[in-house]
């Protein structure tokens, strides 16, 4: 081993053993971490949207951080629920259509308001061919995510 290869090896340890510290720290800090994932759907617009929801709890105080679905099981950060609404790093808040969406459904739940009639909610399914996890209402409601099903019709 030549100094170079034992200055990259050192390297290594260092950035790694900092990971682990990092994650210890992180760990004690969060007493609590759930998750949800779910699809809420219009009934009026039958505009939908997948969210996943992540409660931590931290120092005694829980925090609802939502992410939306922007691709197949690909999650973008909109923000932490506080007082009904969405709220962003630095006191912004989100108020993209998703956002409020899920601010509305929050708000509502918060009051125990039943929203039924409003919208459907669909928690994740899994494809009865192929086990994926189906996002889609519709999919969610067959029980069969969309290529498997272009398959079975191709195959009849
Ligand atoms: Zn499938």
């Amino acid at each position: 081993m030549n100094n170079i290869v034992l200055y990259k090896y050192f390297k290594k340890k260092i950035k790694k053993s900092r990971v682990l510290r990092h994650k210890k720290v992180y760990t004690n800090k969060i007493e609590d971490d759930i998750i949800r994932k779910f699809t809420i759907k219009s009934k009026e617009t039958d505009c939908e949207y997948t969210y996943k929801l992540r409660k931590t709890r931290y120092q005694g105080h829980t925090y609802t951080h939502i992410y939306v679905e922007y691709n197949y099981l690909k999650w973008y950060y909109l923000g932490y629920y506080e007082k009904g609404r969405i709220k962003r790093k630095k006191g912004k808040f989100s108020e993209t259509k998703s956002a409020n969406a899920i601010a509305w459904v929050l708000r509502n739940t918060e009051k125990l308001i039943d929203i039924s009639e409003k919208v459907e909610i669909y928690g994740l399914g899994l494809c009865s061919n192929c086990g994926h996890v189906l996002t889609d209402s519709n999919s969610i409601k067959l029980g069969i995510g969309p290529i498997c099903k272009e398959h079975i019709i191709t195959y009849d």
